[in-house]
């Protein structure tokens, strides 16, 4: 993909307000939110609908006279960007630019916030996540009981004695193939990160607390049954936890982390919750001071 470039016509007031908008957002629902709000302005009262081929959403039945621009991030395509109605010629060019600023924020953002060797997201994704989630539930208390995520956190076990008997190499065969099980079990809704090492992240949305553990089971039973290039068998130990309005990303972390520690101490290949084992008085709970200070007992 070339880089994009501001051509003296089109230098013009109406867009550098569009242009700063999509310039100053640190991740891709930010840059998608953006886009679509940007070129309405733009454009008039047209409706404008964002294709992305990771949204599995077709759009049909468009039946008004629309414009479509064919989106990529110079490797490969992301989608579409279609807006209802006429748009005449300088119009046209303005948006062209607009859709080129976003290819262009679309890749760096993507390769800021991807690890390399799975295709999943990085730590900064994760910690970006987390801090949007606790802000929207921070915004909106109420929604909270309806819409707070669950997280999921699991490590591959005795993963050292892998790297022992096989070697690195095929190591981190084991990480990509595990992402590749990630990739195709969860839902497009979900975002799956490479938390560091051989340590996942999962952020699961509108379930309730048994399905995750459900649906945690079925996936740490799907690859136990896998089998690894070479490696052959290797099984996974899952931590959960609810997300909280009260928490922080620091402590909802914390709570993940004891969920799957208490799965590793308990015998490996399980998973457990952080609320059950709360409850059953396995796990200690912190105790919530003030917004940033926090005492576990
Ligand atoms: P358990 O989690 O079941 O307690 O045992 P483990 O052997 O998996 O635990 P530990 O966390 O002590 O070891 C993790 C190992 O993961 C250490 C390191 O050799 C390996 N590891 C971390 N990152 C990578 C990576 O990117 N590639 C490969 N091949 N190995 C990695
Ligand atoms: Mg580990
Ligand atoms: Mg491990």
């Amino acid at each position: 993909m070339s880089k994009f470039k501001l051509t003296q016509e089109f230098a013009d007031a109406t867009l550098c307000l569009p242009m700063l908008e999509l310039a100053s957002a640190t991740s891709l629902s930010e840059l998608d939110k953006q886009l679509v709000t940007q070129v309405k302005i733009l454009a008039g009262a047209f409706r404008v609908y964002l294709h992305k081929h990771s949204d599995k959403v077709c759009l049909i039945n468009i039946s008004t006279k629309k414009t479509r621009f064919d989106l990529d991030d110079g490797k490969k395509s992301i989608g579409q960007l279609v807006i209802e109605g006429e748009i005449d010629e300088s119009h046209y060019q303005r948006l062209a630019f607009l859709v080129q600023l976003y290819q262009y924020q679309h890749r760096t953002i993507s390769q800021v916030s991807m690890d390399k060797l799975t295709r999943l997201g990085n730590r900064a994704a994760l910690d970006k996540k987390l801090e949007s989630i606790f802000h929207s539930l921070n915004r909106d208390r109420r929604a909270e009981k309806h819409r707070a995520p669950f997280i999921v956190l699991f490590d591959i076990d005795y993963f050292k004695k892998v790297n022992d008997d096989f070697g690195h190499l095929y190591g981190d065969e084991v990480l990509v193939h595990l992402a590749q099980l990630m990739k195709a079990t969860f839902r497009e809704s979900d975002t799956l990160f490479r938390y560091g090492g051989e340590e996942f992240v999962i952020v699961l949305n509108n379930i309730s607390s048994e399905d995750t553990l459900a649906v945690m089971n079925r996936f740490k039973d799907k690859v136990a049954r896998y089998q690894f290039p070479l490696v052959g068998k290797v099984t996974i130990s899952v931590g959960t936890a609810r997300v909280n309005a009260k928490l922080n990303p620091h402590d909802l972390l914390n709570r993940v982390d004891k969920a799957l520690y208490y799965s590793k101490s308990a015998g490996r290949n399980q998973v457990n919750s952080f609320e059950d084992l709360s409850e059953r008085g396995l796990v200690k709970t912190e105790e919530i001071c003030s917004d940033d200070i926090t005492i576990f007992n």
